[in-house]
């Protein structure tokens, strides 16, 4: 059984559709990367999933239950975790401040507290007493994962955690991949670096315009097959 998994998912800004029967699944353990264009519809899946978009009942599923009416708030406390694109650190409140409020809504014993994340990004203890938002973009985003980590989630969501960083420092923060696999936690990445979700995840979903438009292991999906389905055939 899937841990969690959506199936014929549609989601809809007033209007304009953003997602049209979009079947995913996450394994137990696994790394999934979803890759696709700006606007093919991955921030809709990850708000759709954590519960930020309200879904019909039926479409969302974790742990076997039924979460597509759920409010954030629970799903975040039934233990899927969101790293939002953006980061969205709370900018009055120090680099610790904001690692707790991670725990805020989920308190539940696990691998990860306060040493462990400062273990895993050393750099943010010694910046603990600093404003999260007067670190540099890296050292932001590793606030926001260790914020998402602090919950002890089953479930991270990633959602595009390279955007506007530079590759020495993507390089730093997917360094810290192995270790949180390592914890059990299952996750889900979002990703327009196609290379980077090549190397980081299992599985990988392309989507195309709110479709998947290809899914596979990296291993088995050819460069060509890539191109079309993140861009389209001309
Ligand atoms: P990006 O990499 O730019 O974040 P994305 O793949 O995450 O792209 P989404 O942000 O999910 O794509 O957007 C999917 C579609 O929904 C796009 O056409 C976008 O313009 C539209 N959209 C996203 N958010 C809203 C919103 N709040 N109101 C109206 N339309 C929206």
């Amino acid at each position: 059984m899937a841990l969690l998994e959506t199936k014929g998912l549609t989601a809809f800004y007033g209007d304009f559709q953003a997602l049209f029967g979009v079947d995913v699944s996450l394994s137990e353990g696994e790394t999934v990367a979803v890759i696709g264009a700006n606007g093919a519809g991955k921030t809709t899946l990850m708000r759709s999933i954590s519960g930020v978009i309200a879904q019909a009942p039926g479409m969302v599923r974790f742990e076997g239950r039924e979460i597509g009416a759920t409010a954030a708030d629970d799903i975040m406390a039934a233990g899927i975790a969101m790293v939002p694109e953006g980061r969205k650190l709370f900018p009055s409140l120090s680099v610790e401040e904001n690692l707790l409020m991670g725990c805020h809504r989920r308190k539940v014993n696990g691998p990860w507290t306060l040493q462990s994340v400062y273990e895993l990004f050393p750099i943010l203890k010694e910046r603990r007493d600093r404003p999260g938002t007067a670190l540099s973009g890296g050292q932001q985003q590793m606030v926001s994962i260790g914020r998402a980590l602090m919950s002890n989630p089953r479930v991270l969501l990633c959602d595009e955690i390279s955007l506007g960083l530079a590759p020495v420092v993507i390089k730093d923060i997917y360094a810290a991949f192995p270790q949180i696999r390592a914890t059990g936690a299952s996750i889900v990445v979002v990703e327009q670096d196609i290379g980077q979700a090549m190397k980081v995840a299992d599985r990988v979903y392309c989507m195309m315009e709110g479709r998947v438009t290809l899914s596979g292991a990296p291993a088995d999906l050819s460069r060509e097959e890539i191109h079309d389905a993140y861009f389209g055939t001309a």
